[in-house]
Protein backbone atom coordinates (compact mmCIF):
# COMPACT_ATOMS: atom_id res chain seq x y z
CA UNK A 1 0.00 0.00 0.00
CA UNK A 2 1.10 3.61 -0.98
CA UNK A 3 1.41 5.97 1.91
CA UNK A 4 0.97 9.99 0.60
CA UNK A 5 1.29 11.82 4.34
CA UNK A 6 -0.76 15.15 4.71
CA UNK A 7 2.91 16.88 5.18
CA UNK A 8 3.53 16.05 1.36
CA UNK A 9 0.93 17.29 0.05
CA UNK A 10 1.51 21.12 -0.07
CA UNK A 11 5.00 19.67 -2.09
CA UNK A 12 3.33 17.50 -4.53
CA UNK A 13 -0.36 19.00 -5.56
CA UNK A 14 -0.83 21.81 -8.05
CA UNK A 15 -4.03 23.92 -8.27
CA UNK A 16 -4.03 22.39 -12.34
CA UNK A 17 -3.35 18.98 -11.16
CA UNK A 18 -6.63 19.40 -9.19
CA UNK A 19 -8.69 21.72 -11.81
CA UNK A 20 -7.60 18.40 -14.00
CA UNK A 21 -8.43 15.83 -11.87
CA UNK A 22 -11.98 17.58 -10.77
CA UNK A 23 -13.06 18.35 -14.29
CA UNK A 24 -12.73 15.17 -15.28
CA UNK A 25 -14.48 13.49 -12.67
CA UNK A 26 -17.55 16.03 -13.26
CA UNK A 27 -17.29 14.83 -16.86
CA UNK A 28 -17.88 11.22 -15.59
CA UNK A 29 -20.19 11.81 -13.22
CA UNK A 30 -22.42 13.43 -16.48
CA UNK A 31 -22.26 10.15 -18.64
CA UNK A 32 -22.69 7.89 -15.92
CA UNK A 33 -18.80 6.15 -16.29
CA UNK A 34 -18.49 7.54 -11.98
CA UNK A 35 -21.46 7.59 -9.46
CA UNK A 36 -21.13 8.49 -5.59
CA UNK A 37 -22.16 6.05 -3.15
CA UNK A 38 -24.87 7.62 0.01
CA UNK A 39 -22.93 10.10 2.13
CA UNK A 40 -22.92 8.62 5.88
CA UNK A 41 -22.56 11.61 8.58
CA UNK A 42 -22.79 11.19 12.31
CA UNK A 43 -22.65 13.06 14.90
CA UNK A 44 -20.61 10.41 17.19
CA UNK A 45 -21.68 12.00 20.65
CA UNK A 46 -17.86 12.44 21.69
CA UNK A 47 -15.80 16.04 21.38
CA UNK A 48 -18.73 17.44 19.82
CA UNK A 49 -17.49 15.51 15.92
CA UNK A 50 -19.25 15.15 12.90
CA UNK A 51 -17.82 12.31 11.32
CA UNK A 52 -18.07 10.57 7.95
CA UNK A 53 -17.61 9.16 4.82
CA UNK A 54 -18.09 9.91 1.04
CA UNK A 55 -16.90 7.34 -1.59
CA UNK A 56 -17.57 6.30 -5.30
CA UNK A 57 -16.57 4.72 -8.07
CA UNK A 58 -14.77 6.15 -11.41
CA UNK A 59 -15.06 3.59 -14.11
CA UNK A 60 -13.42 6.09 -16.41
CA UNK A 61 -10.34 7.19 -13.98
CA UNK A 62 -10.58 3.40 -12.05
CA UNK A 63 -10.52 5.21 -9.20
CA UNK A 64 -12.81 3.50 -6.15
CA UNK A 65 -12.84 4.30 -2.43
CA UNK A 66 -13.75 7.02 0.27
CA UNK A 67 -12.63 9.90 2.25
CA UNK A 68 -13.21 9.49 6.16
CA UNK A 69 -13.17 12.46 8.36
CA UNK A 70 -15.45 14.67 9.33
CA UNK A 71 -15.29 18.01 11.88
CA UNK A 72 -13.88 17.82 15.53
CA UNK A 73 -14.36 21.92 16.64
CA UNK A 74 -12.36 20.97 19.74
CA UNK A 75 -9.41 20.55 18.13
CA UNK A 76 -7.86 23.62 17.65
CA UNK A 77 -7.94 25.45 21.17
CA UNK A 78 -7.72 22.08 23.10
CA UNK A 79 -4.73 20.78 20.55
CA UNK A 80 -3.45 23.07 18.41
CA UNK A 81 -4.37 20.92 15.27
CA UNK A 82 -6.96 21.68 12.60
CA UNK A 83 -10.33 21.13 13.01
CA UNK A 84 -11.27 19.40 10.09
CA UNK A 85 -9.69 16.26 9.47
CA UNK A 86 -9.99 13.67 6.68
CA UNK A 87 -8.14 11.17 5.03
CA UNK A 88 -9.07 9.33 1.86
CA UNK A 89 -8.21 5.67 0.88
CA UNK A 90 -8.10 4.18 -2.44
CA UNK A 91 -8.67 0.36 -3.27
CA UNK A 92 -7.61 -1.77 -6.77
CA UNK A 93 -10.91 -1.93 -8.62
CA UNK A 94 -9.88 -5.30 -9.85
CA UNK A 95 -9.23 -6.80 -6.75
CA UNK A 96 -10.56 -4.72 -3.59
CA UNK A 97 -7.33 -4.79 -2.19
CA UNK A 98 -6.09 -1.27 -0.64
CA UNK A 99 -3.78 0.61 -3.05
CA UNK A 100 -2.92 4.04 -1.30
CA UNK A 101 -3.88 5.81 2.08
CA UNK A 102 -3.73 10.07 1.32
CA UNK A 103 -3.95 12.81 3.76
CA UNK A 104 -7.10 14.40 2.42
CA UNK A 105 -7.18 18.12 4.68
CA UNK A 106 -5.10 20.20 1.99
CA UNK A 107 -6.85 17.84 -0.74
CA UNK A 108 -10.04 19.11 0.50
CA UNK A 109 -9.40 22.69 -0.46
CA UNK A 110 -7.67 22.12 -2.93
CA UNK A 111 -10.98 20.57 -4.72
CA UNK A 112 -13.62 22.65 -3.24
CA UNK A 113 -11.30 25.02 -5.12
CA UNK A 114 -11.11 23.66 -8.40
CA UNK A 115 -15.04 22.54 -8.40
CA UNK A 116 -15.69 26.50 -8.85
CA UNK A 117 -12.93 27.21 -10.96
CA UNK A 118 -14.20 24.66 -13.22
CA UNK A 119 -17.65 26.07 -13.21
CA UNK A 120 -16.19 29.60 -13.93
CA UNK A 121 -13.81 28.01 -17.02
CA UNK A 122 -17.53 26.51 -18.66
CA UNK A 123 -20.21 28.88 -17.46
CA UNK A 124 -18.94 32.48 -16.79
CA UNK A 125 -18.54 35.52 -19.31
CA UNK A 126 -15.20 35.08 -21.22
CA UNK A 127 -15.36 38.79 -21.03
CA UNK A 128 -15.26 38.60 -17.00
CA UNK A 129 -13.32 41.30 -15.12
CA UNK A 130 -14.38 41.66 -11.63
CA UNK A 131 -14.13 38.55 -9.48
CA UNK A 132 -16.50 39.00 -6.27
CA UNK A 133 -16.09 37.23 -3.13
CA UNK A 134 -18.43 36.58 -0.01
CA UNK A 135 -16.44 34.78 2.21
CA UNK A 136 -13.21 35.25 3.58
CA UNK A 137 -12.30 32.14 5.77
CA UNK A 138 -10.35 29.19 5.60
CA UNK A 139 -12.05 28.11 2.19
CA UNK A 140 -12.20 31.40 0.42
CA UNK A 141 -8.35 31.76 0.35
CA UNK A 142 -8.04 28.73 -1.99
CA UNK A 143 -11.32 29.50 -3.73
CA UNK A 144 -9.93 32.56 -4.77
CA UNK A 145 -6.35 32.09 -5.29
CA UNK A 146 -7.91 29.04 -8.13
CA UNK A 147 -10.99 31.48 -9.53
CA UNK A 148 -8.27 34.13 -10.58
CA UNK A 149 -6.66 32.16 -12.91
CA UNK A 150 -9.41 31.50 -14.60
CA UNK A 151 -10.45 34.84 -16.61
CA UNK A 152 -8.53 37.91 -17.36
CA UNK A 153 -10.02 40.00 -13.45
CA UNK A 154 -9.22 43.51 -13.85
CA UNK A 155 -10.69 43.63 -9.55
CA UNK A 156 -11.20 41.76 -6.70
CA UNK A 157 -14.26 42.69 -4.40
CA UNK A 158 -15.11 41.24 -1.24
CA UNK A 159 -17.73 41.31 1.48
CA UNK A 160 -17.76 39.44 4.89
CA UNK A 161 -20.02 38.93 7.46
CA UNK A 162 -16.86 39.70 9.72
CA UNK A 163 -14.98 42.44 8.30
CA UNK A 164 -11.90 41.76 10.13
CA UNK A 165 -11.19 38.81 8.18
CA UNK A 166 -11.37 40.27 4.95
CA UNK A 167 -7.38 40.58 4.74
CA UNK A 168 -7.56 36.82 4.40
CA UNK A 169 -8.64 37.10 0.92
CA UNK A 170 -7.18 41.04 0.25
CA UNK A 171 -3.78 39.09 0.60
CA UNK A 172 -4.57 36.90 -2.42
CA UNK A 173 -5.57 39.40 -4.60
CA UNK A 174 -2.53 41.08 -4.09
CA UNK A 175 -0.51 38.14 -4.29
CA UNK A 176 -1.90 37.55 -7.97
CA UNK A 177 -1.33 41.33 -8.48
CA UNK A 178 -5.31 41.99 -8.33
CA UNK A 179 -6.44 45.17 -6.69
CA UNK A 180 -9.10 44.90 -4.10
CA UNK A 181 -12.03 46.52 -2.31
CA UNK A 182 -14.16 45.58 0.55
CA UNK A 183 -17.63 46.77 -0.54
CA UNK A 184 -20.99 46.55 0.59
CA UNK A 185 -23.69 43.82 -0.74
CA UNK A 186 -25.55 46.05 -2.84
CA UNK A 187 -21.73 46.64 -4.88
CA UNK A 188 -21.67 43.32 -5.70
CA UNK A 189 -23.49 43.85 -9.03
CA UNK A 190 -20.31 45.00 -9.89
CA UNK A 191 -19.28 41.77 -10.07
CA UNK A 192 -18.57 39.43 -13.53
CA UNK A 193 -18.52 36.13 -11.16
CA UNK A 194 -19.42 35.89 -7.98
CA UNK A 195 -18.17 32.77 -5.39
CA UNK A 196 -19.78 32.57 -2.04
CA UNK A 197 -18.27 30.27 0.38
CA UNK A 198 -19.52 30.57 4.09
CA UNK A 199 -21.08 28.73 6.45
CA UNK A 200 -24.11 30.63 7.45
CA UNK A 201 -27.71 29.12 7.86
CA UNK A 202 -29.90 32.37 6.61
CA UNK A 203 -29.13 33.84 3.08
CA UNK A 204 -26.73 36.70 2.84
CA UNK A 205 -27.13 37.09 -1.09
CA UNK A 206 -30.59 38.43 -2.03
CA UNK A 207 -31.21 38.42 -6.37
CA UNK A 208 -30.81 42.15 -6.24
CA UNK A 209 -27.23 41.52 -5.54
CA UNK A 210 -26.59 40.35 -8.69
CA UNK A 211 -26.30 41.90 -12.17
CA UNK A 212 -27.45 40.15 -15.41
CA UNK A 213 -24.76 37.89 -16.81
CA UNK A 214 -23.31 37.26 -13.89
CA UNK A 215 -21.16 33.58 -12.78
CA UNK A 216 -22.46 32.73 -9.00
CA UNK A 217 -20.66 29.60 -7.63
CA UNK A 218 -22.23 28.74 -4.02
CA UNK A 219 -19.84 26.43 -2.61
CA UNK A 220 -20.43 27.12 1.56
CA UNK A 221 -23.89 24.93 1.93
CA UNK A 222 -23.05 21.44 2.09
CA UNK A 223 -25.59 20.51 4.81
CA UNK A 224 -29.09 20.51 5.38
CA UNK A 225 -30.06 23.99 6.46
CA UNK A 226 -27.51 26.18 5.30
CA UNK A 227 -28.32 28.77 2.41
CA UNK A 228 -26.44 31.43 1.02
CA UNK A 229 -28.83 32.55 -1.51
CA UNK A 230 -31.67 33.74 -1.17
CA UNK A 231 -34.75 31.50 -2.70
CA UNK A 232 -35.71 33.46 -5.69
CA UNK A 233 -32.63 33.88 -7.12
CA UNK A 234 -32.52 30.36 -8.13
CA UNK A 235 -35.89 30.86 -10.13
CA UNK A 236 -34.11 33.53 -12.15
CA UNK A 237 -30.72 31.50 -12.95
CA UNK A 238 -29.82 28.85 -15.02
CA UNK A 239 -28.52 26.16 -12.07
CA UNK A 240 -25.85 23.76 -12.12
CA UNK A 241 -24.17 21.54 -9.86
CA UNK A 242 -21.49 18.70 -9.51
CA UNK A 243 -24.49 16.31 -7.98
CA UNK A 244 -28.33 16.70 -8.67
CA UNK A 245 -29.52 14.51 -5.76
CA UNK A 246 -27.18 16.55 -3.69
CA UNK A 247 -28.03 19.96 -4.83
CA UNK A 248 -31.11 19.14 -4.24
CA UNK A 249 -31.27 17.74 -0.47
CA UNK A 250 -28.05 19.08 1.12
CA UNK A 251 -27.29 21.84 -1.58
CA UNK A 252 -28.29 25.55 -2.31
CA UNK A 253 -31.29 24.16 -4.42
CA UNK A 254 -32.60 22.58 -1.40
CA UNK A 255 -34.59 25.32 -0.51
CA UNK A 256 -35.46 26.86 -3.96
CA UNK A 257 -36.74 22.99 -5.05
CA UNK A 258 -38.30 22.27 -1.36
CA UNK A 259 -40.32 26.07 -1.90
CA UNK A 260 -41.65 24.84 -4.97
CA UNK A 261 -39.79 27.83 -7.30
CA UNK A 262 -37.75 25.39 -9.28
CA UNK A 263 -37.80 21.59 -10.28
CA UNK A 264 -34.93 19.41 -9.64
CA UNK A 265 -35.13 18.96 -13.32
CA UNK A 266 -34.31 22.42 -13.40
CA UNK A 267 -31.09 21.29 -11.91
CA UNK A 268 -28.08 20.13 -14.24
CA UNK A 269 -24.90 18.28 -13.93
CA UNK A 270 -21.97 21.06 -15.49
CA UNK A 271 -20.52 17.40 -16.33
CA UNK A 272 -22.75 17.92 -19.33
CA UNK A 273 -21.53 21.29 -20.21
CA UNK A 274 -17.87 19.95 -20.03
CA UNK A 275 -18.80 16.55 -22.54
CA UNK A 276 -21.29 19.46 -24.52
CA UNK A 277 -24.42 17.39 -24.10
CA UNK A 278 -26.33 20.59 -21.84
CA UNK A 279 -24.91 24.23 -24.02
CA UNK A 280 -24.53 25.89 -20.43
CA UNK A 281 -24.45 29.72 -20.80
CA UNK A 282 -26.60 30.92 -23.99
CA UNK A 283 -26.34 34.73 -23.55
CA UNK A 284 -24.60 37.34 -21.85
CA UNK A 285 -27.28 38.61 -19.88
CA UNK A 286 -28.28 35.06 -18.41
CA UNK A 287 -27.16 34.59 -14.61
CA UNK A 288 -25.66 30.96 -14.35
CA UNK A 289 -25.52 29.58 -10.67
CA UNK A 290 -22.93 26.71 -9.60
CA UNK A 291 -24.18 24.61 -6.54
CA UNK A 292 -20.94 22.66 -5.14
CA UNK A 293 -21.59 20.77 -3.18
CA UNK A 294 -18.59 18.47 -2.68
CA UNK A 295 -18.68 15.05 -3.84
CA UNK A 296 -16.95 11.70 -2.50
CA UNK A 297 -15.72 11.30 -6.33
CA UNK A 298 -13.98 14.85 -6.44
CA UNK A 299 -11.36 13.68 -2.97
CA UNK A 300 -10.82 10.22 -5.09
CA UNK A 301 -9.87 12.63 -8.27
CA UNK A 302 -7.60 14.68 -6.24
CA UNK A 303 -5.95 11.93 -4.45
CA UNK A 304 -5.43 9.48 -7.12
CA UNK A 305 -3.71 12.31 -9.00
CA UNK A 306 -1.53 12.94 -5.87
CA UNK A 307 -0.28 9.23 -5.61
CA UNK A 308 0.47 9.35 -9.01
CA UNK A 309 2.93 12.78 -8.73
CA UNK A 310 4.01 10.88 -5.02
CA UNK A 311 5.23 8.24 -7.31
CA UNK A 312 6.83 10.19 -9.72
CA UNK A 313 8.75 12.10 -7.35
CA UNK A 314 9.55 9.12 -4.96
CA UNK A 315 7.88 10.23 -1.93
CA UNK A 316 5.10 7.99 -1.90
CA UNK A 317 6.03 5.49 1.60
CA UNK A 318 5.21 2.17 0.03
CA UNK A 319 4.15 -0.48 2.82
CA UNK A 320 4.23 -4.17 2.89
CA UNK A 321 -0.08 -4.53 4.04
P1 LIG B 1 -14.42 29.18 8.04
O1 LIG B 1 -14.94 28.94 9.41
O2 LIG B 1 -12.95 29.34 7.84
O3 LIG B 1 -15.13 30.49 7.42
C1 LIG B 1 -16.51 30.67 7.57
C2 LIG B 1 -16.98 31.82 6.70
O4 LIG B 1 -18.40 31.97 6.88
C3 LIG B 1 -16.37 33.17 7.08
O5 LIG B 1 -16.25 33.96 5.92
C4 LIG B 1 -17.41 33.75 8.03
O6 LIG B 1 -17.35 35.16 8.13
C5 LIG B 1 -18.68 33.30 7.32
N1 LIG B 1 -19.85 33.28 8.20
C6 LIG B 1 -19.94 32.69 9.42
N2 LIG B 1 -21.17 32.91 9.93
C7 LIG B 1 -21.86 33.66 9.03
C8 LIG B 1 -23.17 34.19 8.97
N3 LIG B 1 -24.03 34.01 9.96
N4 LIG B 1 -23.52 34.88 7.88
C9 LIG B 1 -22.67 35.04 6.84
N5 LIG B 1 -21.41 34.56 6.84
C10 LIG B 1 -21.01 33.87 7.92
O7 LIG B 1 -15.00 27.99 7.16
P2 LIG B 1 -14.45 27.41 5.78
O8 LIG B 1 -13.56 26.25 6.08
O9 LIG B 1 -13.96 28.50 4.93
O10 LIG B 1 -15.79 26.79 5.16
C11 LIG B 1 -16.82 27.63 4.66
C12 LIG B 1 -18.01 26.79 4.25
O11 LIG B 1 -17.65 25.95 3.16
C13 LIG B 1 -18.54 25.85 5.33
O12 LIG B 1 -19.95 25.92 5.32
C14 LIG B 1 -18.06 24.49 4.90
O13 LIG B 1 -18.89 23.45 5.37
C15 LIG B 1 -18.16 24.66 3.38
N6 LIG B 1 -17.37 23.70 2.58
C16 LIG B 1 -17.92 23.26 1.42
C17 LIG B 1 -17.23 22.37 0.61
C18 LIG B 1 -17.84 21.90 -0.68
O14 LIG B 1 -17.31 20.96 -1.29
N7 LIG B 1 -18.86 22.54 -1.17
C19 LIG B 1 -15.95 21.92 1.00
C20 LIG B 1 -15.39 22.43 2.18
C21 LIG B 1 -16.11 23.32 2.96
Amino acid sequence: MLIVPEREIANLMTREAAFDAVEGVFAAMASKDAYNFPVIREAIGHEDALYGFKGGFDKAGMALGLKAGGYWPNNLEKRGLINHQSTVFLFDPDTGMVKAMVGGNLLTALRTAAASSVSIKHLARKDAKVMGMVGAGHQATFQLRAALEQRQFEKVIGWNYHPEMLPNIEKIANEAGVPFEAVELEGMTEADVVISITSTFAPTIMAKHIAPGTHIACMGTDTKGKQEVEAALLAHTTVFTDEVAQSISIGEAQHAVGSGLIAATDVHELGAVINGTHAGRTSDDEITLFDGTGVGLQDLAVAASVVDLAVKQGVALDVDF
